[in-house]
């Protein structure tokens, strides 16, 4: 279907499934990773000699993968943003989605809020910290006393970059817990207004190259110790609330660059409001779901987004018979007015014969649109599009 490699960054479990969903779509998958991951085990033989093994923290390895790939993409955003910009500028692939720099944003959690209020989506308020004095004056402006939430800004997954602050007292330990601020040279903190959810809610959203975006449905995520355990498709929450998480989701996958899946995560308040807690740059845990439960999976429809996979129509060539004129009806033909048309790839096979009802080849015909799709069919077969598609 396609020629083009897809070049992943990461090659756990998301990326595992990213690469059977382009073998599915027979797009080539190269993933950059330690050996054995994952990812690399599902991919076929001909992607082997395409892997990169070690980290993608490196930037050379980066490159590495730059030089096998066509595009870019990501299956975790703590990687080398440095070593994304270098490729794109010198040059060695065109395309990385998202974009270097929406990665970078989302990888420091901080950074990613200040930019989700810039662009006007709700939030929890957060203040940057360095000492125990700094938590404690944050806890005063909010207003709400304890508990607070002290975060790390980056490398944060599955709740290990949080402490809850229970009083004043758990300050000093949170933080060390943390690796102990900039002070002692760890990560950055921040802390964050204790939000008490009704329930989670997340929304995986997908955004084409042209900027086009769409989300699947609304689902709830239950976390235990910071870590998902049980994802509920669609959330059991009256229609409204669905709508306002998908468009609070879709508004804030709008704020970035770039295209691909985005995974957003939210909390849903008593009185029916929504905050935005942090969204991923890639397939998401709370996404799992569409593979069974979805038309198209968010894997599926990462892999479509990122290439600009469009819709497409495939026609099987087959011989009406053993004469010239058949040969030229049934094969030449078409693949000369595909050959003339812009959208439509032919395939032969090389067989000697034409033979009638034999596979000769095929021609892929990609457009925009169904009914677009549709009319280069109809201008390669004429009216034979019923019959023959
Ligand atoms: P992930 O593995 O999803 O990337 P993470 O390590 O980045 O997680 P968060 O998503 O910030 O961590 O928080 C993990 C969980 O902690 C949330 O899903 C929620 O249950 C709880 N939590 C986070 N922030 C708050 C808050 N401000 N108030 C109350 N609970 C919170
Ligand atoms: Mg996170
Ligand atoms: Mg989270």
């Amino acid at each position: 279907m396609d020629t083009r490699v897809v070049g992943i960054l990461g090659g756990g479990q998301l990326g595992r499934m990213l690469v059977e969903a382009a073998n599915r779509l027979n797009v080539r998958t190269a993933v950059l990773d330690a050996a054995e991951n994952p990812a690399s085990q599902v991919s076929g033989s001909a992607n082997l000699r395409s892997h990169v093994t070690g980290s993608f923290k490196d930037a050379a390895l980066i490159g590495d993968l730059a030089k096998v790939s066509d595009v870019l993409t990501v299956e975790i955003e703590h990687v080398d943003t440095k070593g994304l910009d270098a490729v794109l500028s010198q040059g060695i692939v065109k395309h990385i989605h998202p974009t270097p720099q929406t990665i970078r944003i989302i990888q420091d959690k901080f950074r990613q809020k200040q930019h989700l209020i810039k662009h006007g989506v709700p939030v929890a308020d957060s203040r940057e910290v360095t000492s125990v004095k700094d938590i404690e004056n944050a806890v005063a402006e909010f207003g709400n006393g304890f508990p607070v939430m002290l975060k790390s800004k980056t490398l944060a997954y599955d709740g290990r970059g949080n402490r809850v602050i229970k009083s004043a007292s758990d300050i000093s330990q949170a933080i060390s817990d943390l690796g102990g601020g900039p002070a002692k040279n760890g990560p950055e903190l921040y802390v964050e207004k204790w939000i008490p959810f009704q329930r989670e809610l997340a929304v995986m959203v997908a955004r084409s190259v042209s900027g086009n975006i769409v989300s699947y449905p609304c689902v709830e995520t239950v976390q235990k110790n910071n870590v998902c355990h049980v994802v509920v498709a669609p959330a059991q929450i009256d229609g409204t609330v669905q709508q306002r998480a998908r468009k609070v989701a879709e508004e804030a996958v709008r704020s970035f660059e770039g295209a691909g899946i985005f995974g957003v995560e939210m909390f849903l308040l008593d009185d029916g409001s929504i905050l935005l807690n942090e969204l991923a740059p890639r397939p998401h845990n709370s996404g799992h779901y569409t593979i069974e439960a979805c038309y198209t999976s968010q894997y599926e429809q990462h892999i479509r987004a990122i290439l600009d996979i469009r819709r497409s129509i495939m026609i099987n060539l087959l011989g009406s018979g053993s004469a010239t004129s058949d040969l030229e009806s049934s094969v030449l033909r078409p693949c000369r007015i595909a050959h003339e048309t812009t959208g439509a790839s032919v395939h032969l096979y090389g067989k000697a014969a034409c033979q009638k009802g034999r596979k000769m080849g095929h021609i892929t015909l990609t457009a925009d649109s169904m009914p677009q799709a549709a009319a280069l069919a109809s201008k390669i077969l004429g009216d034979d599009l019923d019959a023959e598609t």
